[in-house]
């Protein structure tokens, strides 16, 4: 394609994004397919001659659009949002045209200069203190900073291999520990991720102690996690690791930092917070408390604005207070990537953060969402998802015939079925598999989507409001067919 023909092609494709968003209310959240249907009608067959973009959306529109579970509707309350802003795709979009790598400052200074400027900006919007920044206001040297990652779960697994690092003097750089028998601990609510990356790390499975919540707010129990740390290294065990998580996967649960940092500060442990979903929230001066603790006791977090801060997947911000724990652990220099400006040590090179070398200018889609929704607008978008979450936790408390299944956080509200239309008490397996096919029937109707958590072997469902496109009708109205659903559920109908 000459550069007139892109052109012309990518009006064609920017006008169907925008078709698409004003299009997708009507159509089912919730692919309405089955396993292997979208496989068998589409042929992929490398075309011997090129085809035009046109070829392309036809077959996207006709194949495609109803094998999707459409995650910009304003009625997806599953999971997390993923927001995709139109800010964020043209950030996105400039991105994948300048095609620049960032590997090393050296392969296009700007992008990694506008990483530390956005992170540093972001760091200090979300609360998290001079100690992160890149570069400090504070007349402090900087060993800390931030980095944009793939995912939460990278973020994680290079905090853990940091932390080993620390914690083995310097001498862990690869998976594997020299026969330690290491520890890290989370509450039962952490999120997978965890698991998976003491596994990676090549600590085997039994390395994460999962520690007790409080049955109601789920947060981590902290006299049990000093129990457990306790006995592990009366075990002979080595603990080095403590995730606390700023709003939970299942129910948003809020662990005390500084209560948890306390523990991990007598025994040597690294403090990783997981703010993933919730930690965005800070951003609104009357949730600022939910970073609390960070500054002082972290040494690590994580934050996602691919989720509830309007950046297209995929952009995990995560921020060390030590960076040399990280790059200790995971720098490697081939001779071809040596350049004078890495040697004179005065640029970040930000191979060294993460484990992949190559590395998409992410930034740019970050600042475009910044720059183009301002501090009132990010703030507007994350108060209407917490009135929204508001709201459902209303009108759930209102209803005798559900319960909440733990405390409304933010954006998130969590409950089950627990009564029947006159409000009177159900049996527990009544209950729960109510709850189920509640959820089950509210799905496959395509009005809405929702997802599912448990806590001591009771399903909950979870609403979760924060798509750039949901408004407070779209809630009412999913309550109103979920209230229906409910109804003809409990007649047996
Ligand atoms: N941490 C929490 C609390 C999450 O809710 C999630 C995903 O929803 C993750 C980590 C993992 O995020 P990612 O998909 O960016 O790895």
């Amino acid at each position: 394609w000459s550069a007139e023909e892109f052109r012309q092609h990518a009006h064609r494709v920017v006008d169907w994004i925008a078709d698409y968003w004003e299009g997708v209310d009507e159509r089912p959240v919730l692919a309405q397919v089955e396993p292997g249907e979208v496989a068998a009608a589409l042929d992929v067959t490398i075309p011997d001659e090129p085809e035009p973009v046109e070829a392309v959306l036809a077959d996207l529109d006709t194949h495609l659009l109803p094998g999707l579970t459409h995650w910009q509707h304003p009625r997806f309350f599953a999971y997390f949002p993923a927001n995709s802003s139109p800010p964020a795709v043209l950030g996105d979009l400039l991105s994948s045209g300048l095609g620049v790598q960032g590997m090393v400052w050296a392969t296009s200074p700007a992008a990694t200069e506008l990483e530390q400027l956005v992170l540093d900006e972001l760091a200090r919007a979300l609360g998290l203190g001079e100690a992160f920044c890149h570069r400090r206001t504070d007349g402090q040297p900087a060993t800390g900073g931030g980095v944009i990652s793939d995912t939460a779960s990278t973020a994680t697994f290079t905090a853990v291999l940091a932390a080993l690092h620390r914690a083995s003097g310097g001498t862990v750089r690869t998976a594997g520990t020299a026969g330690t028998d290491y520890v890290l601990y989370g509450s039962t609510q952490a999120h997978s991720s965890l698991q998976k990356a003491a596994m990676m790390a090549g600590l085997g499975e039994d390395a994460l102690h999962l520690v007790a919540v409080d049955p109601w707010t789920q947060a981590m129990d902290v006299a049990a996690l000093r129990r457990a740390v306790e006995a592990d290294r009366a075990a002979g065990r080595t603990p080095f690791f403590l995730q606390a998580a700023l709003g939970t996967t299942g129910t948003g649960a809020v662990d005390d930092v500084p209560a948890l940092a306390a523990v991990a500060r007598e025994h040597g442990l690294w403090v990783h917070v997981d703010a993933a979903w919730a930690g965005v929230a800070a951003l609104l001066p009357e949730h600022a408390d939910v970073n609390t603790g960070v500054a002082e006791h972290a040494d690590s977090y994580v934050t996602n604005p691919h989720k509830w801060l309007l950046t297209t997947f995929d952009c995990s911000t995560s921020w060390v207070r030590d960076r040399a724990a990280l790059i200790g652990a995971l720098s490697v220099l081939p001779e071809y990537l040596r350049n004078p400006a890495s040697e004179s040590g005065a640029v970040v090179d930000y191979r060294d953060w993460h484990p992949q070398l190559g590395r998409r200018f992410r930034a740019l889609k970050l600042w475009t969402v910044l720059r183009c929704y301002g501090r009132s607008g990010l703030q507007a978008h994350l108060r209407s998802g917490i009135a929204g979450a508001a709201r459902v936790a209303e009108l759930v408390e209102a209803d005798p015939r559900f319960a909440l299944a733990a405390p409304p956080s933010l954006g998130l509200a969590t409950f089950r079925l627990v009564a029947d239309t006159g409000g009177r008490p159900l049996p527990d397996d009544h209950a729960e598999q109510a709850t189920r096919e509640l959820m089950t029937v509210l799905n496959t109707s395509g009005v809405a989507y929702l997802s599912h958590g448990q806590t001591d072997g009771r399903t909950y469902l979870r609403w979760a409001v924060g798509g750039w496109r949901t408004r407070l009708a779209d809630v009412e109205h999913t309550w109103q067919v979920l209230s229906d659903v409910a109804a003809s559920v409990l007649d047996g109908g």
